[in-house]
């Protein structure tokens, strides 16, 4: 396997802790981390902030080409999200913009739009990527496959945490209900929808902390890659 260059694909529901795990991967293997969801986020924070309905697929389709989306990472290794030249990385973590992002997700127009973005940042350098459809659809020639995963209520309690750590705590019940929403949205619209890839390891979280849980991605990544 050539060890220089290679793709760690990684997908799953909502609050798995895809981005947490991927992002320590990344950063002990010496990769670089790709978080697709923000630039979903950066399109559903656009229609948000233009008043545009985010089901309404035309009306979403027709802003796309003026649309600016800049991703790059910083020195601190992050990836800073830009719309029109603005930073947008916090303004992306919104509860209202994750609900945006997950219906402009479910259109066409708006997968087919990023789909060369998220192909052109693996086809230099080594990456570990997160999303829904990486696997599946945006790399399916990705060396090592990992579908994460959690039960619902504990990727629920996670997102809680989460949100109170950032200082916009949320209630368990509304929490879980966006949560169930999402999985639903995410795994029966007809565009790439959520699905585990062929070959893809299952790795759920539910019962393991984060360094355990990290263990084992790292060791999943490792039994494929002289990494
Ligand atoms: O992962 P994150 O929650 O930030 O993603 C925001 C939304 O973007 C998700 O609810 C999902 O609907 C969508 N998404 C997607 N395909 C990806 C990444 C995210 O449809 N590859």
């Amino acid at each position: 396997m050539d060890k220089k260059h290679y793709a760690v694909a990684v997908d799953g529901p909502s609050g798995a802790g895809k981005s947490t795990l991927a992002k320590a991967a990344a950063k002990e293997l010496g990769i670089t981390y790709v978080d697709t969801g923000a630039i979903y986020r950066v399109i559903g924070l656009a229609a948000l902030r233009r008043g545009i309905e985010p089901h309404d697929a035309a009306a979403v389709t027709a802003f796309l080409p003026e649309l600016e989306i800049g991703l790059k990472h910083g020195n601190d290794g992050l990836q800073h999200m830009y719309l029109d030249g603005e930073d947008v990385s916090d303004a992306i973590r919104l509860p209202e913009v994750s609900m945006y992002a997950s219906a402009v997700s479910a259109l066409p127009d708006v997968r087919a739009f990023l789909l060369e973005m998220q192909r052109s940042l693996a086809r230099t350098q080594s990456v570990i990527m997160d999303g829904r459809d990486i696997g599946t659809v945006v790399l399916p020639d990705a060396e090592v496959k990992i579908f994460l995963t959690a039960d619902e209520k504990v990727r629920a309690q996670r997102r809680c945490l989460e949100l109170e750590q950032r200082g916009t705590p949320k209630p368990f019940d509304e929490v879980l209900a966006e949560i169930r929403e999402r999985d639903y949205n995410d795994s029966h619209r007809a565009a790439a929808p959520l699905r585990r890839a062929d070959g893809a390891v299952l790795v759920d979280t539910s019962e393991l902390d984060f360094e355990q849980s990290k263990a084992l991605i790292l060791k999943t990544i490792r039994e494929k890659i002289d990494a």
